[in-house]
């Protein structure tokens, strides 16, 4: 028989500064039979740091599954359980749902102790509508995929979030201004909460510009916002859109894309990168 005391708590966690560890997280955690964390050594600091010594079990991608079974039996003979992750809110971008949804289907209560998310913190600076926004994610790590991946949402009006590392931030940054123009407005907020934390807002082509010009600011960890699409901008990539299609039933790639750049002003490389998009989805 499920205890219904006992709860899942997913526990949000600082994403740079210590104390921004709220007061009922530090509560919760100090009151739980166990925290799983995604990685116990990373999180062991912050732990110690506000006096929480909790036992500690690990949860991360590789043995979320397998360990489904062992947490709601704890929960169900126990005590509260908490999940954290390294940083910010479980379960975005991180480990976590397949223990929330276990823990939905055997009947046992899951709670949020809310706290930082990156892409929050981010959206809360930015100076771009945040009215309506599409959390996207992690942009995929190859050129290719990667603007396949921006074209799905270039016609997107409202506000959207990616998040980057730094290996990859500057080719993300050219992918980004050049399949939404380098002028589309974009925040670069870096290293949040954190002693170098940077946030600018600029069109994509200069904030790809002052990275390329300041290596310092290519480190650390990212979240880019990007404006939305004005109805202009769409306008735009629908007539380069049918106007390839037309084009592409009857010439190759190369030479649709130079026609179709004539007949809507669009630059070459934009009508080829949608005609690239087309032909991989036929
Ligand atoms: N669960 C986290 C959250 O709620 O934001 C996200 C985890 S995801 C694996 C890690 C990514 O979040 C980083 O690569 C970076 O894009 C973003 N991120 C985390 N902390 C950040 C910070 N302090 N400043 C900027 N971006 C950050």
């Amino acid at each position: 028989m499920t205890n219904l005391k006992h709860t899942l708590y997913v526990v949000a966690t600082p994403i740079g500064n210590r104390d921004d560890l709220s007061g009922r997280a530090i509560k919760t955690l100090q009151s739980c039979c166990c925290i799983y964390a995604e990685d116990t050594r990373h999180s062991r600091p912050l732990l110690q740091y506000h006096g929480i010594d909790t036992p500690m079990r690990s949860l991360h991608e590789h043995n979320e599954s397998a360990r489904a079974d062992a947490i709601i039996a704890q929960l169900e003979s126990e005590g509260s359980v908490a999940i954290i992750s390294d940083a910010g809110t479980p379960l975005i971008n991180d480990p976590g749902y397949r223990i929330v949804q276990a823990c939905q289907i055997a009947g046992i209560s899951v709670s949020p102790v809310p706290g930082a998310s990156a892409l929050i913190a981010a959206l809360s600076v930015a100076g771009i509508a945040t009215d309506r926004f599409l959390y996207a994610g992690f942009p995929p790590a190859k050129s290719m995929a990667r603007k396949r991946w921006l074209q799905a949402l270039v016609q997107q009006s409202c506000t959207l979030v990616f998040y980057e590392s730094p290996h990859r931030i500057l080719a993300s940054l050219a992918d980004i201004a050049d399949v939404f123009g380098a002028e589309r407005e974009l925040t670069l907020a870096r290293e949040l909460t954190k002693k170098f934390e940077t946030v600018f807002r600029a069109p994509c082509a200069d904030v790809l510009q002052r990275l390329l010009d300041d290596p310092q600011q290519q480190r650390g960890e990212f979240v880019l916002v990007l404006a939305g699409a004005q109805q202009t901008d769409v306008a735009d990539h629908e007539e380069i859109n049918s106007t390839m299609v037309t084009l592409l039933k009857h010439m190759p790639l190369k030479t649709a894309a130079k026609v179709a750049s004539e007949l809507t002003g669009a630059s070459r490389k934009l009508a080829y990168e949608i005609g690239v998009v087309i032909n991989n989805a036929e």
